[in-house]
């Protein structure tokens, strides 16, 4: 693994793609242990874009029924948070009365987890869990933390596996960290 140039900056390797495959499948099995014997079927939340690459990893190592739905909401700009969350493409599908469960590619200052509970609330959901595959304790700031963690970490700009520069990056397997700010 050697450092990648995205646009104007060069990241260096983080986390190998062996980590990453390990937190999901622990993940996983918390998820499948919770939900299989749930009831009903949930819906999963697909974050767009950042959490496709992890939701398409996941959901593949689930073994009960569910449903998929995607929104999609922007945050960043570059390598810092804008702090308002815009939601730029609505629900695929519907939630109303659903139990969802939001899968987010990072949990940074909290603010779009927040938002998209809120939105959720608004389109009926009767229960909203979050699974992130990052999470960055140190700067959240919300009053819930996500219910299922992959891997927590520092705060550090990262990309790949789903994560962008500059929506470049995410075709990366292994996720790489900015080397200069
Ligand atoms: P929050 O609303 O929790 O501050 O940030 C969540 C969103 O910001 C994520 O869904 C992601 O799009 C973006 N984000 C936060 N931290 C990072 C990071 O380290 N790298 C990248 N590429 N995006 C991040």
């Amino acid at each position: 693994m050697g450092n990648v140039t995205l646009d104007d900056k060069t990241f260096r390797p983080y986390i190998p793609y062996s980590r990453i495959d390990e937190a999901i499948a622990k993940v996983a099995g918390k998820l499948n242990e919770d939900y299989r014997d749930c009831g009903e079927v949930p819906v999963l939340l697909c974050v767009l874009n950042g959490a496709m690459v992890f939701f398409t990893d996941l959901i593949t190592r689930l073994d009960f029924n569910m449903e998929v739905v995607s929104v999609k909401l922007t945050s960043y700009v570059g390598t810092q948070s804008a702090g308002t969350v815009r939601k730029s493409m609505d629900f695929t599908g519907n939630v109303k009365g659903r139990k969802v469960l939001v899968v987010e590619d990072i949990v940074d200052t909290g603010n779009t987890i927040a938002e998209i509970s809120r939105l959720l609330k608004e389109a009926g959901a009767k229960e909203t869990r979050i699974c992130t595959m990052l999470f960055k304790p140190a700067v959240f700031k919300g009053s819930v933390p996500p219910d299922y963690v992959g891997l927590s970490i520092p705060n550090d700009f990262v990309v790949g596996f789903g994560l962008d520069y500059n929506e470049l990056g995410r075709n990366l397997k292994d996720i790489y960290v900015v080397d200069s700010q």
